[in-house]
């Protein structure tokens, strides 16, 4: 598992960033850094589940478990420290050049909340991942237990065939396998996360893969609304546009009804989101916040805000002020 990302790969994503190309940054970086290593781990955990497939020793199971908790703490220092080191070394450097901002404590807060919001994504979806693949595990190995004694007394039964005992024994583990959808569904098709509760009160399984690309993504790509955000508000400007950041393909296929409503709510002829709730108020337009709450912004959403023209945004602080006036008259 790499740790380090290479001078030439640092070098590539440095340039596109430079030339404004930071989501594709982010994908090149999430392919060659994160997937691998999810991949890995993925593969790492069916091998130690595979051997739970089988009746162990407690000593035996104490180590599969041990070596899982093991294999993705491995994996989560590991991407903790890449994306640390792309972070800061190429996105967040690149933003604030972007957005000239300057600030020395500025930058490290922005920087520093990306670093944990990542850290509190994977830190949530690994140990769901730990605790799901152990207790599907356990699960199995208690069925295991419960079985290989239903056949011990089979065999002791006077008169009993071989071939009875090995029929009684193969139609048991067909029932195994129905008890335990989480092991198999885990051990074979590397869904090494459930959800929580659904509404109807099921659950879904999901891979590893979607966790950390919504982690690793999502982060990333708040840097940019994060910084802009900030650098907005230090300058007085209380609001912002909301744009189609990235144009390609929709990884999903159905855009947020949140953000088709956003960009379709025109403010003389621009989408603008207002970045407190006073100047929403005021200009009846969307409150970045409550936007955020309903969806906008979350996982795979290719929406981000930039700064208006400086005529826009004249007219804007002139319709802010009006609409201020005409409501202190009113009071
Ligand atoms: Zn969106």
């Amino acid at each position: 598992m790499k740790k380090e990302i290479t001078s030439l790969d640092l070098e590539q994503y440095t340039w596109l960033c430079s030339i404004g190309k930071e989501v594709e940054a982010i994908d090149l970086f999430y392919l060659n850094y994160i997937a691998p290593a999810g991949d890995e781990l993925i593969k790492k955990i069916q091998r130690q589940m595979s051997k739970a497939g089988q009746l162990l020793l407690s000593d035996e199971l104490k180590k599969v478990q041990m070596t899982i908790q093991a294999d993705i703490f491995g994996y989560e220092s590991s991407q903790n420290a890449v994306f640390a080191e792309f972070t800061k070394k190429i996105l967040c450097p690149a933003t604030y050049k972007r957005l000239s901002i300057t600030n020395p404590e500025l930058k490290k807060a922005i920087t520093n909340k990306a670093l944990a919001e990542f850290q509190q994504k994977t830190r949530g979806s690994l140990a769901m991942t730990n605790a799901d693949v152990l207790s599907s595990i356990r699960k199995l190995q208690t069925d295991l237990i419960k079985a290989n004694i239903q056949i011990a007394n089979k065999k002791a039964i006077t008169g009993i065939l071989d071939s009875e005992v090995a029929k009684f024994e193969k139609d048991l583990m067909k029932d195994i396998k129905k008890m335990n959808p989480d092991y198999y569904k885990q051990m074979e098709e590397g869904k090494l996360i459930k959800s929580r509760q659904l509404a109807d009160g099921g659950y879904r399984n999901y891979t590893l893969e979607s966790y950390s690309d919504m982690a690793v993504r999502t982060t990333l790509l708040n840097v940019d609304r994060t910084a802009t955000e900030v650098k907005l508000m230090a300058e007085d400007l209380n609001f912002a546009e909301f744009y189609l950041r990235d144009n390609r393909k929709l990884k999903t296929g159905i855009e947020r009804q949140i953000c088709r409503h956003t960009i379709g709510q025109k403010f003389y002829g621009v989408s603008i989101v207002a970045l407190n709730k006073e100047t929403a108020n005021l200009l009846e337009i969307p409150f970045i916040d409550d936007i955020r709450a309903e969806g906008a912004f979350g996982v795979y959403c290719r929406h981000s805000i930039r700064g208006t023209s400086d005529t826009y945004s004249e007219m804007i602080k002139k319709a802010v002020f009006i609409s201020d006036a005409a409501n202190n008259m009113e009071a």
